[in-house]
């Protein structure tokens, strides 16, 4: 179905079940949505995800989180698709072309994996630090069994059709990475930021929650700076406050949130947002710069 632009009327039409079989029981009624009663909603959107690296590298820190591709392109869509599948098949498989370490980028021996080696314990004063990055790698392991129906992808266009997806408030990230440039001036409307869109993406985000951008095209981020910095319900966070995310609990934080566990996760998702897309990839390989920028939505009260 993801050959025909099919658009549900509202989020509660839509059967989610096709996407996220594991979370979601098939419509009753044929024709009826699963949206509905069910409590769990797609958390995380990925506008323009073209080939799929940064969900399909965030699925397994956030096992509980939906997380959703949206992709206007059909192949590269059915691409993302096929790629889920096999994942889902078999979770365990690595991609020969694309080999790729865990983001949790901790590489201590775990205590288990150095007595199955022989090896001595570490000394009793570096001993602390390694107990506490293996237990980071322990905790934000997926859990046994688990085989990617966290993540899917949706062939559309998010410039046009987003609430009919996504309730007021559902998601709690929203990553913009890499977009289109559309050079020419005369070409700027058909840009991913702009003032009526940014007003969608702040009612489908929830208070709390994090829009993200990335580009290697300067004028482009300078356009989307410039568009999101005057708008009321979003403020700019700054380097610092990107590398502490997740320290602080807080409406729109999933998970371990507000605690060292919380912040390392976090960072593995700004790692993912630079080099673990496609693009970002690419972009990288070419030794050209990029730009990012965090965004908080700001809750009612606080405008
Ligand atoms: N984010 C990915 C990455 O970093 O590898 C892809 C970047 S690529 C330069 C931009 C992608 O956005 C393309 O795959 C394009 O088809 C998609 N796209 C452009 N306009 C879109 C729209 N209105 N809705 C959904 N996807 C769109």
């Amino acid at each position: 179905s993801i050959h025909h632009l099919e658009y549900p009327s509202s989020p509660a039409t839509m059967d989610w079940s096709t996407h996220y079989p594991t979370f979601f029981d098939a419509p009753k009624v044929e024709g009826e949505g699963s949206g509905v009663g069910k409590g769990k909603k797609v958390e995380f959107a990925d506008v323009g995800c073209g080939f799929g690296g940064l969900l399909i590298s965030l699925a397994p820190l956030y096992p509980e989180t939906l997380m959703m591709g949206l992709e206007i392109r059909t192949q590269v869509t059915q691409y993302v698709s096929d790629k889920i599948r096999a994942l889902r098949l078999n979770p365990g498989s690595v991609d020969p072309d694309n080999p790729e370490e865990p983001l949790i980028t901790t590489t201590d021996p775990l205590p288990s994996e150095l007595a199955a080696a022989g090896s001595e314990q570490p000394p009793a004063k570096k001993a602390k630090v390694d107990d506490e990055a293996a237990r980071t790698r322990l905790a934000l392991q997926p859990p046994e069994g688990y085989a990617y129906g966290n993540v899917s992808v949706l062939r559309g266009n998010a410039m046009k059709f987003l609430p009919n997806f996504f309730d007021k408030a559902q998601l709690s990230k929203i990553f913009f990475l890499f977009p289109d440039p559309h050079f020419k001036a005369r070409k700027h409307k058909a840009r991913i930021i702009s003032p009526t869109l940014l007003a969608e993406y702040a009612y489908v985000l929830r208070p709390g929650g994090l829009l993200y951008t990335i580009t290697d095209v300067p004028d482009l981020h300078t356009w989307m700076v410039s568009h999101l910095e005057p708008f009321p319900l979003f403020k700019r966070l700054t380097e610092e406050e990107i590398d502490n995310l997740g320290l602080e609990s807080g409406e729109g934080v999933v998970g371990v949130e507000g605690s060292e566990l919380g912040r390392d996760r976090e960072r593995a998702v700004m790692e993912a947002v630079k080099r673990r897309t496609e693009e970002g990839k690419k972009v990288e390989r070419n030794g050209v710069g990029k730009q990012w920028s965090v965004w908080r939505r700001l809750s009612d009260d606080e405008v």
